[in-house]
């Protein structure tokens, strides 16, 4: 396992690699997701807007680019934070 270590005032970045390549993690994320029917993206959200825009206007091509990426190309979470379950 490698961990990168942080320095005062740098936000926290979890390790999501550990040791593996981006494009593992991203299919690994992919196969969980759709093994446990995970919903996260903005399809799904209460935060999308009927045009497929985001009602607090976060730039979300990331969250509907296709195939989705878990992990961006620098090892960072390309997550939304802001994701609500719209409960459909
Ligand atoms: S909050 Fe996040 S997941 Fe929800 S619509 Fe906005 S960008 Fe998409």
């Amino acid at each position: 396992m490698t961990r990168r270590s942080r320095r005062a005032g740098e936000p926290f970045q979890p390790d999501l690699l550990q040791g593996q390549s981006i494009a593992v993690v991203n299919a690994a994320f992919l196969a969980d997701a759709e093994r446990w029917r995970l919903q996260f993206r903005c399809d799904d959200c209460a935060n999308r807007r009927a045009d497929g825009g985001c009602l607090y206007d976060w730039p979300n091509d990331v969250m509907r680019a296709e195939p989705f990426a878990v992990v961006g190309a620098d090892g960072t979470a390309l997550f939304c934070r802001a994701f609500e379950p719209d409960g459909s």
